[in-house]
C-alpha cells in the first residue's frame, strides 16, 4: 500500500477515534444528569436507558479497541493484510471499515463459525 492511501486511513481512524471519544464523554456527562435527576422521575425507565446507553457504549469501546489496533498496524506497517490469513484485505473493503482486521473470506468464516 502506498504511503499517500495510508496516510489517508490514519486520518480517517484518528477521527473517527476523536469522534467516539467526543460521544463517549458526552455520554457520562448524560449520566450523571440521570443521577441527579430527582424523585420524580420513573426509576424503571431510567434503569433501561441507562442499561441502552451502557450497551452502546460498549460497541464505541470495541470499535475503539478496533481502531487502536488499526493505527498500530500503520505504524508496524501490516495495515491492511488480514490478521487471519496474511492476504491483502480489498481496498473498496477497507474504505469502508478501515479498522476491519480481516479480509472479506475470514470474516465471512468467522461469522459462519460464531452461528
Ligand atoms: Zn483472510
Amino acid at each position: 500500500m502506498n504511503k499517500k492511501l495510508l496516510a489517508q486511513f490514519k486520518k480517517t481512524l484518528t477521527q473517527k477515534k476523536a469522534s467516539i471519544t467526543n460521544k463517549l464523554n458526552s455520554k457520562k456527562i448524560n449520566e450523571n444528569e440521570i443521577e441527579t435527576g430527582g424523585d420524580e422521575i420513573d426509576t424503571a425507565t431510567q434503569s433501561t436507558e441507562r442499561e441502552m446507553q451502557f450497551e452502546l457504549g460498549g460497541i464505541d469501546t470495541r470499535m475503539m479497541q478496533d481502531i487502536d489496533n488499526a493505527l498500530a498496524k500503520i505504524e508496524k506497517n501490516t495495515f491492511g493484510k488480514c490478521e487471519s490469513c496474511g492476504e491483502d484485505i480489498a481496498q473498496a473493503r477497507l474504505e469502508a471499515i478501515p479498522w476491519g482486521r480481516y479480509c472479506k473470506k475470514c470474516q465471512e468464516e468467522a461469522e459462519k463459525n460464531s452461528k
